[in-house]
């Protein structure tokens, strides 16, 4: 098939971009661009075109032309793909974030040294775009929404994102009817980390409602009705599908949307004839039926959760109001937005018992990392504020990077000095799995580490994250009696929640870090009770549901 106008622009404006990225001569970037920008308006066909059509084209020129030419006749232009094998994949990819242009992708990546689009967005969660020439505040903000919105572009979302359009869409229909509303099922009532199909159920007397209200140019302009579903598009093609119900069939539709396939095949094989025909009665009443304890609608994977229940050994699960305190945050210290006593301030407000400060130690340079004397400069003001606030207390921490080699980047006179460490890996993350479980081994067994923060180092959506062995890992834990952290902002969420029960077994203690770099971070520690709760995490073994007196022992015992 004939190359299209579309595709010839597109590579067009790449090269452009390429080529300014690489700092190429000027005149023959804005050339290019504007050769682009002209054939984006053009009506015909340019695949039919000679050579000599193609450069008296308004805009083109000859050099252009010949370019185009050499698309049309072999489907690559030879300089374009030698500038994309100069360039990271991950630069590319930011490229094509609308608003960021070759400039600032520059300083990102040569001066950054960021090549991905998902640390790129993990850079700005962690300010670490504010220092950098060109940037503050504001663009690092602006570049985060950028990027939020390219995430949302390729169908799956991350689970706050997901509750974020939830919360919306329900405040959207209240205002309506204060009756109508959309009840979570599915995927996002299973609490998923990443939710691959958005799916709500609503009543169907409120069918023409819901549809009036959100099928709408601004929201959802695209819409269609399947089998007494509502599929509804929004312009950067985040899908939602609304299942209508009638009363006398509203336990069973939400039962059978709520499982996973394999929760309900495994189920079925207790009792084929009453999941085939799921009685309408709520799931107290069916679990009951099937002779097994209740098992949480976020549980419902079809993993070990129905052995559990079927010996009535299902934990009480971690609530919110479990916890006691946050520990692994940062503040001014390091890379943090607001300054300690700002973030003890309203981790107090919050009614938190503690907060463990952990900013970032001296070899994380681009994060600001403290130096030997600003750890101790650090402890007299934590002290200070100790002394100042009898009702709160703040915990000396440090997030002390694991090295390549699996040490941590402080001698022991200066470890000891710390109340908990966390240990987390922030450099050379492309290791492969021998690597990867050596480096993080050697670092559990340092007797100074407390906690493995963010094992994987994964970044849902946008970067694998390097691979472990988990089980060697977690085993390595419970030898050495390391906790281990699930990271609770929603791109991280590590650990992985498949691995709790595993660890709980094992006897290791986990703790929901929300690793705030400015106050409003706390909230996130939602998102991790969340996973938590997915992964049966009980309060017991959750560290941050100790309270002060009995953490303080905890940490004490590992000295
Ligand atoms: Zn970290
Ligand atoms: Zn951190």
């Amino acid at each position: 098939m004939a190359i299209t106008n579309k595709e010839i622009v597109k590579s067009l404006k790449l090269m452009g971009q390429l080529m300014e990225l690489h700092e190429e001569n000027p005149f023959k970037v804005k050339s290019i661009s504007n050769a682009a920008y002209k054939l984006g308006k053009y009506a015909e066909n340019l695949a039919d075109k000679s050579t000599a059509e193609l450069s008296a084209i308004e805009g083109v020129g000859k050099s252009v032309a010949s370019k185009i030419e050499e698309l049309i006749k072999t489907g690559k232009i030879e300089e374009l793909e030698t500038l994309c094998s100069q360039t990271p994949e991950g630069v590319i990819d930011m490229l094509s974030i609308k608003g960021l242009g070759p400039k600032k992708i520059q300083i990102i990546w040569k001066t950054l040294e960021i090549e991905t689009v998902g640390e790129l967005y993990y850079a700005c969660i962690e300010n670490r775009l504010v220092e950098a020439k060109g940037f503050g505040l504001k663009t690092q903000e602006e570049v985060k929404k950028l990027i939020e919105f390219n995430f949302s572009n390729k169908g799956s979302i991350l689970l706050s994102n997901a509750m974020a359009i939830d919360e919306e869409l329900n405040k959207l229909l209240s205002e309506i009817d204060h009756h109508i509303q959309l009840e979570k099922t599915a995927e996002l009532a299973r609490n998923c980390e990443v939710i691959t199909k958005l799916e709500f159920i609503a009543h169907e007397k409120f069918k023409e409602q819901i549809q009036h209200t959100i099928c709408r140019d601004e929201l959802f302009p695209k819409s269609d009705f399947k089998d007494n579903c509502l599929i509804a598009e929004s312009a950067n093609e985040t899908k939602i599908y609304i299942h209508f119900y009638k009363d006398e069939n509203y336990h069973s539709i939400k039962f059978k949307l709520d499982a996973s396939e394999n929760h309900l095949q495994k189920l079925s094989e207790i009792n084929s004839s009453l999941i085939e025909n799921i009685p309408n009665v709520n799931d107290t009443e069916i679990y009951q039926q099937l002779g097994i304890a209740y098992i949480p609608v976020m549980m419902r994977e079809g993993l070990n959760e129905i052995e559990y229940a079927k010996e009535n050994k299902l934990r009480t699960l971690l609530q919110n109001e479990d916890l006691k305190g946050s520990l692994h945050n940062h503040s001014t210290w390091s890379d943090g937005i607001h300054s300690l006593e700002d973030m003890a301030n309203y981790c107090a407000e919050l009614g938190y018992q503690y907060l463990g400060i952990c900013d970032h130690s001296k070899s994380a340079f681009y994060a600001n990392g403290l130096s030997e004397d600003r750890v101790f400069a650090q402890h007299r003001e934590i002290e200070k504020l100790n002394a100042k606030n009898q009702n709160f207390y703040i915990f000396k921490g440090i997030e002390s990077d694991i090295l390549n080699d699996g040490s941590l980047d402080y001698s022991d006179e200066v470890l000891k000095s710390f109340d908990f460490i966390v240990a987390s890996v922030h450099s050379n993350l492309k290791m492969d799995e021998e690597k990867a479980n050596k480096r993080l081994l050697k670092a559990i067994e340092n007797p100074y580490t407390t906690m493995l923060g963010h094992p994987t180092g994964r970044l849902l959506l946008a970067r694998k994250g390097y691979p472990i062995n988990h089980a060697l890992i977690i085993d390595a834990c419970a030898a050495n009696n390391v906790a281990i952290e699930i990271n609770a902002n929603p791109l991280r969420l590590d650990l992985d929640w498949r691995w709790i029960d595993y660890a709980l077994n094992k006897g290791v203690y986990l703790s929901i870090n929300p690793d705030a770099h400015k106050k409003e971070g706390y909230h996130d520690m939602k998102y991790g009770v969340m996973v938590a709760q997915k992964g049966a995490l009980s309060k017991e073994f959750c560290l941050n549901a100790f309270d002060k007196d009995q953490l303080a022992n905890y940490f004490n015992s590992k000295k």
